[in-house]
């Protein structure tokens, strides 16, 4: 099951790049994947509309559980920050307010790699956040507050 679900999400973000202008070979290295499979997926072979429909489903989880998902599913950041922006639409700003003593509890528990301490404060790099809240409720001394950006 863990691999259709894989195959889904890829199929996804496969057609989203596509649609974003990616050449074949760019998504085939976005999403870790060789060209002939990519190549199948674009053109609708290979994969089961099962695994499809369940993938989407997947993506309308909430950002926690469809970020937690995907990247124990994956078990890599990079290919996780590809899915979970290449599926979804939604856009976040973070914010980290003066009470941040610089613990490090945030970064080290983002799964996007969204944060960084630099001068012992915790910063969001807002192109990588995806909204799961995991800082926010973690950070001792609430720091932390994630806004969805509405255009
Ligand atoms: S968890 Fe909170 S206090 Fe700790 S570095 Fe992050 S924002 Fe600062
Ligand atoms: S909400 Fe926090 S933990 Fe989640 S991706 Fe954004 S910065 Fe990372």
């Amino acid at each position: 099951m863990p691999k259709h679900i894989i195959s889904g999400l890829k199929y996804i973000a496969a057609v989203n790049l596509r649609k974003q202008g990616q050449t074949q070979r760019e998504i085939a290295q976005a999403l870790d994947m060789d060209r002939s499979t990519v190549s199948h997926y674009l053109n609708g072979r290979n994969l089961s509309w099962n695994s499809i429909e369940i993938a989407e489903i997947v993506t309308h989880f909430c950002p926690k559980d469809f970020l937690i998902l995907t990247h124990a599913l994956l078990n890599d950041t990079e290919r996780t920050r590809t899915i979970i922006q290449t599926c979804t639409d939604s856009k976040f700003e973070g914010i980290i307010r003066n009470s941040c003593i610089g613990c490090g509890i945030c970064v080290d528990t983002c799964l996007m790699k969204a944060i960084v301490l630099n001068d012992l404060k915790a910063h969001i790099n807002d192109e990588w956040c995806c909204g799961c809240l995991i800082c926010m409720e973690l950070c001792q001394t609430n720091s932390i507050e994630i806004k969805e950006v509405v255009d």
